[in-house]
Protein backbone atom coordinates (compact mmCIF):
# COMPACT_ATOMS: atom_id res chain seq x y z
CA UNK A 1 0.00 0.00 0.00
CA UNK A 2 1.39 3.22 -1.03
CA UNK A 3 0.54 6.81 0.27
CA UNK A 4 1.65 9.85 -0.61
CA UNK A 5 0.61 12.95 1.83
CA UNK A 6 0.91 16.33 0.07
CA UNK A 7 0.76 19.04 3.00
CA UNK A 8 2.54 16.95 6.47
CA UNK A 9 0.67 19.08 8.45
CA UNK A 10 -2.01 18.44 11.44
CA UNK A 11 -4.50 17.12 9.47
CA UNK A 12 -2.32 15.49 6.53
CA UNK A 13 0.04 14.22 9.37
CA UNK A 14 -2.84 13.09 11.51
CA UNK A 15 -4.28 11.00 9.01
CA UNK A 16 -1.35 9.18 7.98
CA UNK A 17 -0.10 8.19 11.56
CA UNK A 18 -4.07 6.45 11.45
CA UNK A 19 -3.07 4.63 8.45
CA UNK A 20 0.27 3.41 9.64
CA UNK A 21 -1.39 2.09 12.84
CA UNK A 22 -3.97 0.48 10.71
CA UNK A 23 -1.88 -0.43 7.89
CA UNK A 24 1.56 -1.31 9.46
CA UNK A 25 2.42 -2.36 5.77
CA UNK A 26 2.04 0.50 4.48
CA UNK A 27 4.26 2.58 3.05
CA UNK A 28 3.87 6.62 3.69
CA UNK A 29 5.75 9.13 1.18
CA UNK A 30 5.39 13.05 1.78
CA UNK A 31 5.49 16.03 -0.19
CA UNK A 32 5.92 19.37 1.10
CA UNK A 33 7.57 22.58 -0.35
CA UNK A 34 8.29 23.43 3.51
CA UNK A 35 11.54 21.67 3.92
CA UNK A 36 11.95 21.85 7.53
CA UNK A 37 8.34 20.15 7.79
CA UNK A 38 9.50 17.26 5.70
CA UNK A 39 12.84 16.52 7.60
CA UNK A 40 10.50 16.78 10.63
CA UNK A 41 8.37 14.61 9.68
CA UNK A 42 10.70 11.70 9.00
CA UNK A 43 12.34 12.36 12.00
CA UNK A 44 9.16 11.82 14.03
CA UNK A 45 8.31 8.81 11.97
CA UNK A 46 5.13 10.64 10.20
CA UNK A 47 6.04 9.78 7.16
CA UNK A 48 8.71 7.20 5.54
CA UNK A 49 10.49 9.28 3.20
CA UNK A 50 10.31 12.44 0.72
CA UNK A 51 8.37 12.10 -2.72
CA UNK A 52 7.73 14.36 -5.55
CA UNK A 53 4.51 14.95 -7.51
CA UNK A 54 6.16 13.00 -10.53
CA UNK A 55 6.16 9.91 -7.95
CA UNK A 56 2.40 9.59 -8.42
CA UNK A 57 1.49 7.31 -10.81
CA UNK A 58 1.45 4.14 -8.66
CA UNK A 59 0.07 5.29 -5.86
CA UNK A 60 -2.71 3.92 -3.86
CA UNK A 61 -3.97 6.83 -1.64
CA UNK A 62 -3.04 10.31 -2.24
CA UNK A 63 -4.54 12.94 0.44
CA UNK A 64 -3.79 16.42 -0.40
CA UNK A 65 -3.69 18.12 2.71
CA UNK A 66 -2.52 21.69 1.83
CA UNK A 67 -4.05 25.73 2.40
CA UNK A 68 -7.01 26.10 0.24
CA UNK A 69 -5.74 28.41 -1.94
CA UNK A 70 -2.85 26.05 -2.85
CA UNK A 71 -5.20 22.98 -3.48
CA UNK A 72 -6.61 24.72 -5.90
CA UNK A 73 -3.62 25.04 -7.81
CA UNK A 74 -2.64 21.53 -6.68
CA UNK A 75 -5.15 19.17 -6.89
CA UNK A 76 -5.29 19.09 -10.91
CA UNK A 77 -1.63 18.77 -10.83
CA UNK A 78 -1.97 15.62 -9.03
CA UNK A 79 -4.73 14.35 -11.11
CA UNK A 80 -2.62 14.99 -13.67
CA UNK A 81 0.51 12.69 -12.13
CA UNK A 82 -1.62 10.20 -10.59
CA UNK A 83 -2.43 6.24 -11.86
CA UNK A 84 -6.37 4.74 -12.95
CA UNK A 85 -6.22 3.24 -9.43
CA UNK A 86 -5.31 5.78 -7.24
CA UNK A 87 -7.82 7.70 -4.90
CA UNK A 88 -7.13 11.32 -4.00
CA UNK A 89 -8.65 13.17 -1.00
CA UNK A 90 -8.16 16.62 -0.11
CA UNK A 91 -9.34 17.49 3.07
CA UNK A 92 -9.74 21.73 2.92
CA UNK A 93 -12.28 23.68 5.05
CA UNK A 94 -13.91 24.58 1.53
CA UNK A 95 -15.57 22.80 -0.91
CA UNK A 96 -17.46 24.74 -3.20
CA UNK A 97 -14.07 26.12 -5.12
CA UNK A 98 -12.07 23.47 -4.40
CA UNK A 99 -14.86 21.04 -6.35
CA UNK A 100 -15.22 23.50 -8.80
CA UNK A 101 -11.74 23.63 -9.62
CA UNK A 102 -11.64 19.97 -10.96
CA UNK A 103 -15.20 20.01 -11.90
CA UNK A 104 -13.99 19.26 -15.72
CA UNK A 105 -10.55 17.16 -15.22
CA UNK A 106 -10.18 14.15 -17.13
CA UNK A 107 -9.35 12.28 -13.60
CA UNK A 108 -12.47 13.63 -11.81
CA UNK A 109 -13.54 10.33 -10.97
CA UNK A 110 -10.25 9.62 -8.82
CA UNK A 111 -11.06 12.14 -6.52
CA UNK A 112 -13.29 12.69 -3.16
CA UNK A 113 -13.84 15.83 -1.72
CA UNK A 114 -13.56 15.94 1.87
CA UNK A 115 -13.94 17.76 5.18
CA UNK A 116 -12.90 15.99 8.17
CA UNK A 117 -14.60 17.82 11.29
CA UNK A 118 -11.24 17.34 13.46
CA UNK A 119 -8.64 19.33 14.47
CA UNK A 120 -6.47 21.66 16.59
CA UNK A 121 -5.11 25.33 16.81
CA UNK A 122 -1.96 23.90 16.32
CA UNK A 123 -0.14 23.23 12.96
CA UNK A 124 2.93 21.64 11.33
CA UNK A 125 3.82 17.90 11.56
CA UNK A 126 4.47 17.59 15.39
CA UNK A 127 0.74 18.83 15.96
CA UNK A 128 -0.19 15.34 14.02
CA UNK A 129 -2.20 13.52 16.34
CA UNK A 130 -2.76 9.46 16.31
CA UNK A 131 -6.80 9.12 16.65
CA UNK A 132 -7.50 12.37 16.08
CA UNK A 133 -10.60 11.32 13.68
CA UNK A 134 -11.73 8.54 15.85
CA UNK A 135 -15.58 9.25 16.42
CA UNK A 136 -15.55 12.64 14.41
CA UNK A 137 -17.79 13.33 11.24
CA UNK A 138 -16.36 13.44 7.70
CA UNK A 139 -18.25 15.69 5.44
CA UNK A 140 -18.23 14.31 1.83
CA UNK A 141 -19.42 15.98 -1.40
CA UNK A 142 -20.28 15.43 -4.88
CA UNK A 143 -19.52 11.89 -3.66
CA UNK A 144 -22.01 10.52 -6.87
CA UNK A 145 -18.72 12.13 -9.47
CA UNK A 146 -16.04 9.54 -7.72
CA UNK A 147 -15.88 6.40 -9.23
CA UNK A 148 -17.35 3.58 -7.28
CA UNK A 149 -14.65 1.32 -7.06
CA UNK A 150 -12.58 4.27 -5.21
CA UNK A 151 -15.57 5.60 -3.00
CA UNK A 152 -15.36 2.53 -1.26
CA UNK A 153 -11.38 2.33 -1.40
CA UNK A 154 -11.61 5.85 0.48
CA UNK A 155 -14.67 5.12 2.69
CA UNK A 156 -13.33 1.95 4.46
CA UNK A 157 -10.19 3.74 5.73
CA UNK A 158 -12.45 7.34 6.81
CA UNK A 159 -14.37 3.88 8.58
CA UNK A 160 -11.22 1.70 9.71
CA UNK A 161 -10.41 5.75 11.10
CA UNK A 162 -13.24 5.61 13.12
CA UNK A 163 -14.92 8.71 11.37
CA UNK A 164 -19.24 9.27 10.99
CA UNK A 165 -19.74 9.74 7.18
CA UNK A 166 -22.04 12.82 6.23
CA UNK A 167 -22.64 13.51 2.45
CA UNK A 168 -23.37 17.20 1.69
CA UNK A 169 -23.52 18.89 -1.47
CA UNK A 170 -20.38 21.74 -1.81
CA UNK A 171 -22.93 25.00 -1.50
CA UNK A 172 -24.73 23.70 1.45
CA UNK A 173 -21.00 22.51 3.28
CA UNK A 174 -19.80 26.05 3.12
CA UNK A 175 -22.86 28.09 3.94
CA UNK A 176 -23.24 25.62 7.49
CA UNK A 177 -19.98 25.78 7.70
CA UNK A 178 -19.29 29.26 7.81
CA UNK A 179 -21.67 29.39 11.20
CA UNK A 180 -20.09 26.65 13.23
CA UNK A 181 -16.25 26.97 12.01
CA UNK A 182 -15.46 30.00 10.06
CA UNK A 183 -17.01 32.38 12.38
CA UNK A 184 -15.88 31.09 15.57
CA UNK A 185 -12.51 31.37 14.57
CA UNK A 186 -12.87 35.31 13.75
CA UNK A 187 -14.71 35.49 16.64
CA UNK A 188 -11.73 34.42 18.83
CA UNK A 189 -9.43 36.50 17.26
CA UNK A 190 -11.08 39.62 17.02
CA UNK A 191 -12.00 38.89 20.93
CA UNK A 192 -8.32 37.93 21.41
CA UNK A 193 -7.62 41.39 19.32
CA UNK A 194 -9.94 43.79 21.82
CA UNK A 195 -7.79 42.34 25.01
CA UNK A 196 -4.27 42.59 23.40
CA UNK A 197 -4.45 45.61 22.39
CA UNK A 198 -6.58 46.91 26.20
CA UNK A 199 -3.35 45.19 27.39
CA UNK A 200 -1.26 46.99 26.00
CA UNK A 201 -2.04 49.64 28.83
CA UNK A 202 -3.34 47.55 31.50
CA UNK A 203 -0.96 44.61 32.34
CA UNK A 204 -3.17 43.52 34.81
CA UNK A 205 -5.69 41.96 32.84
CA UNK A 206 -3.35 38.72 31.71
CA UNK A 207 -3.64 38.12 35.69
CA UNK A 208 -7.14 37.91 35.88
CA UNK A 209 -7.57 35.69 32.59
CA UNK A 210 -8.98 32.69 33.94
CA UNK A 211 -9.66 29.60 32.15
CA UNK A 212 -13.12 30.92 30.62
CA UNK A 213 -10.79 33.64 28.48
CA UNK A 214 -8.55 30.91 27.63
CA UNK A 215 -10.95 28.46 26.19
CA UNK A 216 -12.72 30.82 24.01
CA UNK A 217 -9.94 32.22 22.69
CA UNK A 218 -8.47 29.47 22.21
CA UNK A 219 -9.18 29.74 18.08
CA UNK A 220 -6.85 32.42 17.70
CA UNK A 221 -3.65 30.88 18.69
CA UNK A 222 -4.68 29.14 14.51
CA UNK A 223 -2.95 29.85 11.40
CA UNK A 224 -3.28 32.92 9.73
CA UNK A 225 -1.80 31.05 6.58
CA UNK A 226 -4.90 28.51 6.80
CA UNK A 227 -7.45 30.75 7.63
CA UNK A 228 -6.65 33.92 5.31
CA UNK A 229 -7.58 31.63 1.75
CA UNK A 230 -10.47 29.91 3.64
CA UNK A 231 -12.01 33.38 4.68
CA UNK A 232 -11.39 34.70 0.77
CA UNK A 233 -12.80 31.26 -0.91
CA UNK A 234 -16.15 31.40 1.10
CA UNK A 235 -16.56 35.59 2.06
CA UNK A 236 -19.83 35.53 1.18
CA UNK A 237 -21.04 33.31 3.47
CA UNK A 238 -18.87 34.35 6.25
CA UNK A 239 -20.11 38.39 5.44
CA UNK A 240 -23.27 37.51 6.12
CA UNK A 241 -22.58 34.99 9.31
CA UNK A 242 -20.68 38.39 10.65
CA UNK A 243 -23.94 40.41 9.98
CA UNK A 244 -26.22 38.24 11.76
CA UNK A 245 -23.10 37.92 14.89
CA UNK A 246 -22.89 41.54 14.71
CA UNK A 247 -26.19 42.69 15.21
CA UNK A 248 -26.75 39.87 18.23
CA UNK A 249 -23.87 41.78 19.91
CA UNK A 250 -25.27 44.74 18.89
CA UNK A 251 -28.60 43.90 21.03
CA UNK A 252 -27.17 42.76 23.82
CA UNK A 253 -24.94 45.70 23.89
CA UNK A 254 -28.41 47.90 23.68
CA UNK A 255 -30.42 45.95 26.14
CA UNK A 256 -27.42 46.50 28.75
CA UNK A 257 -27.37 50.50 27.86
CA UNK A 258 -31.13 50.16 28.63
CA UNK A 259 -30.73 48.17 31.46
CA UNK A 260 -33.30 45.53 30.49
CA UNK A 261 -31.78 42.99 32.58
CA UNK A 262 -35.16 40.30 32.40
CA UNK A 263 -34.44 40.37 28.87
CA UNK A 264 -30.61 40.27 28.98
CA UNK A 265 -31.70 36.93 31.47
CA UNK A 266 -34.21 35.15 28.99
CA UNK A 267 -31.44 36.11 25.99
CA UNK A 268 -28.78 34.11 27.86
CA UNK A 269 -31.74 31.53 29.09
CA UNK A 270 -32.45 30.86 25.69
CA UNK A 271 -29.03 29.97 24.51
CA UNK A 272 -28.22 27.47 27.41
CA UNK A 273 -30.11 24.92 25.40
CA UNK A 274 -26.42 24.78 23.43
CA UNK A 275 -25.74 22.05 26.08
CA UNK A 276 -27.83 19.79 25.49
CA UNK A 277 -27.44 19.97 21.48
CA UNK A 278 -23.85 19.49 22.22
CA UNK A 279 -24.14 16.82 24.38
CA UNK A 280 -26.64 15.15 21.91
CA UNK A 281 -23.39 15.60 18.78
CA UNK A 282 -21.06 14.23 21.72
CA UNK A 283 -23.87 11.00 22.52
CA UNK A 284 -24.23 10.31 18.30
CA UNK A 285 -20.05 10.57 18.32
P1 LIG B 1 -0.81 22.72 8.43
O1 LIG B 1 -0.62 22.00 9.72
O2 LIG B 1 -0.30 24.12 8.30
O3 LIG B 1 -0.14 21.82 7.26
C1 LIG B 1 -0.11 22.21 5.93
C2 LIG B 1 1.25 21.87 5.35
O4 LIG B 1 1.23 22.15 3.93
C3 LIG B 1 2.40 22.70 5.93
O5 LIG B 1 3.52 21.89 6.13
C4 LIG B 1 2.64 23.74 4.82
O6 LIG B 1 3.93 24.30 4.85
C5 LIG B 1 2.43 22.86 3.60
N1 LIG B 1 2.28 23.59 2.34
C6 LIG B 1 1.90 24.87 2.14
N2 LIG B 1 1.92 25.16 0.82
C7 LIG B 1 2.33 24.04 0.18
C8 LIG B 1 2.58 23.70 -1.19
N3 LIG B 1 2.40 24.61 -2.16
N4 LIG B 1 2.99 22.46 -1.49
C9 LIG B 1 3.19 21.54 -0.52
N5 LIG B 1 2.99 21.80 0.79
C10 LIG B 1 2.57 23.03 1.14
O7 LIG B 1 -2.35 22.77 8.00
P2 LIG B 1 -3.56 21.82 8.47
O8 LIG B 1 -4.19 22.40 9.70
O9 LIG B 1 -3.14 20.40 8.47
O10 LIG B 1 -4.58 22.11 7.27
C11 LIG B 1 -4.45 21.44 6.04
C12 LIG B 1 -5.80 21.43 5.35
O11 LIG B 1 -6.77 20.83 6.22
C13 LIG B 1 -6.34 22.81 4.99
O12 LIG B 1 -6.91 22.76 3.71
C14 LIG B 1 -7.42 23.07 6.04
O13 LIG B 1 -8.45 23.87 5.51
C15 LIG B 1 -7.91 21.66 6.32
N6 LIG B 1 -8.49 21.44 7.66
C16 LIG B 1 -7.88 21.98 8.76
C17 LIG B 1 -8.42 21.74 10.03
C18 LIG B 1 -7.79 22.31 11.27
O14 LIG B 1 -8.40 22.31 12.34
N7 LIG B 1 -6.55 22.78 11.20
C19 LIG B 1 -9.56 20.93 10.16
C20 LIG B 1 -10.11 20.34 9.02
C21 LIG B 1 -9.57 20.62 7.77
P3 LIG B 1 4.06 25.83 5.47
O15 LIG B 1 3.68 25.73 6.91
O16 LIG B 1 5.48 26.21 5.25
O17 LIG B 1 3.11 26.69 4.68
Amino acid sequence: MKVFVIGIGLIGGSMVLDIKTLHPEAKIYGIDNNESHLAEAIVLGVVDAAATLEDLADADYVIVSVPVDVTLTILPQVLDAIGDQTIVFEVGSTKMPICEAVVNHPKRRNFIATHPIAGTEFSGPSAAIKGLFQGKTNIICEVEKTTFKLQEKALDLFKEMGMRIRYMDPKSHDKHIAYVSHLSHISAFMLGKTVIDKEKHEQDIFDMAGSGFESTVRLAKSSPAMWTPIFKQNRKQVVKTLDEYISNLSKFKELLENEDYDAIYNEMQSVNKIKEILNGMNVKK
